[in-house]
């Protein structure tokens, strides 16, 4: 029986806790625990318990929520943006490199009836075609998807922000 009165005066000392103890419970709690140095030690070491967790307690600015859920939302749509940059940018590569194909197997088509208008050789042609518009854009074309990366890296190296 004597069991049954220390658990019971643990269960009170943890509900004295959270709400606030009866009268009866309150008087209850306190007679026994003067009398028994086990509940005693419970009691103390609840308090300090509880006393180490409120250190850890600290106040959080009513407008602290808000400010971080804008910051969260800001970067969401930045993010956002910054995949649709990257999409566009893809595309846009893309159709460089097909527009510049097309424009070079014209060209290269009509290199010969071309040839006969700049008065030099067909071969001649070929190669100064090669050199002066299709590798250059070829070129271009496989550096355009990297142009936003080499921005971003410019940027943080010169700790611009956006
Ligand atoms: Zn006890």
């Amino acid at each position: 029986m004597q069991v049954d009165i220390h658990e019971q005066t643990c269960l009170l000392i943890d509900k004295s806790l959270g709400v606030e103890l009866s009268r009866q419970e309150q008087e209850s709690l306190r007679t026994h625990v003067l009398s028994c140095p086990p509940c005693q030690q419970y009691q103390a070491s609840t308090q300090r318990v509880v006393a180490a967790l409120d250190g850890f307690r600290f106040e959080v600015q009513p407008d602290l929520n808000a400010s971080v859920h804008q910051s969260m939302q800001q970067l969401l749509y930045k993010m956002e943006a910054d995949d649709t940059a990257r999409r566009s940018m893809l595309c846009s590569s893309l159709s460089a490199f097909l527009l510049s194909f097309l424009g070079s197997s014209v060209v290269w088509q009509l290199s010969d009836y071309l040839a006969a208008y700049a008065r030099m050789s067909a071969g001649e042609l070929q190669t100064l075609l090669l050199l002066v518009w299709i590798m250059p854009s070829l070129l271009v074309c496989l550096v355009f998807p990297f142009i936003p990366g080499l921005l971003l890296y410019r940027r943080t190296q010169k700790g611009w922000t956006s």
